[in-house]
Order: structure tokens, then sequence, then C-alpha cells
């Protein structure tokens, strides 16, 4: 809840105002109410539509690269956005895990009452969390004591 509280706070500050903001909050007021026991999940989900509503989030149903819509996508480039493995050579240690335009599509067409709950075994839901936190966060200039706490307690 501080997270989320902190984030909110952040991003109004930064002069985003945006009524899809406060529906957003609220969703995750309900779903956090509803559902205690998924804060870190809704926080994920809240993130990832912070990141859209700032206009930082490109749409993963087709790579920003050449539009391809079914190969799995390997890397969110700054500039083209998400890019997939048929026009992308990457590591395969650095790819995105497989799965990942699949979770993001959970994320996309999902309430957050039925935000995706965090399971450690679903590697692309870890990458795609830690990069989508990384980038808000980026976004905001750090700084957010709540953050400092959740390392500290997950
Ligand atoms: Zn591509």
């Amino acid at each position: 809840m501080a997270c989320l509280a902190d984030l909110f706070d952040r991003v109004a500050r930064e002069g985003v105002e945006d009524d899809r903001l406060y529906r957003l909050l609220s969703a995750c007021g309900r779903a956090l109410k509803a559902d205690p026991s998924n804060a870190i999940g809704i926080l994920a989900y809240a993130e990832h539509w912070l990141l859209h509503c700032m206009g930082l989030l490109p749409h993963p149903r087709v790579c920003g690269r050449c539009g391809n819509e079914t190969a799995p996508l390997v890397i969110l480039s700054p500039e083209e956005g998400w890019c997939c493995s048929s026009c992308t050579p990457v590591d395969p240690l650095e790819a995105l895990p497989t799965g990942s335009r699949g979770y993001l599509r959970n994320l996309r067409l999902r309430g957050a009452e039925a935000a995706p709950r965090v399971n450690p075994a679903d590697e692309a839901q870890q990458a795609i969390t830690a990069l989508l936190r990384a980038r808000l966060l980026q976004e905001l200039g750090g700084g957010l004591r709540s953050y400092d706490v959740l390392w500290r307690s997950v």
C-alpha cells in the first residue's frame, strides 16, 4: 500500500493529470481490500498501468521493429518498444523468457482484482515485473522509501 501511495503521489506531482490514474488507484485499492494476500501482484499490475498512462509502455501485441504478432518478445527497446525474436538477435541468456507476451497480455486484459498472483517459478512474470519496475522507478527518479522497505521485506 505504501508503494502504491508513493507511486501515485510521485506521478501526480510529475504533472500527469489523467482520470485513468484515479480509476487505476481506486481499482487497486478495491482489489487490495478484497485480497490483501495478492498485494505484490496488485503492485505489479499498478506499475504496468502507470507506465502505460505515462505513455512509456508500448503495446506488446505487435513487434515494434517488424510487426510480427506471434514470435516471442525478446527485449524492450527504448526506441522501438517490444522487439521479437524473428527480427532481433539476442543472446538467449539475455532475452525475455518465453511467455512474456502472454504475461503482458494477462496484465492488459484482466482487472486489478484478477492481477496475476506472484509465482516465483514463472520466469516471464519475474522478468517483466523487474523490467517494468526498474523502468518506472527510473522515470520517477528513484528515492521512493517504500520500495527500500519492500526490497528488504520480500
Ligand atoms: Zn520483430
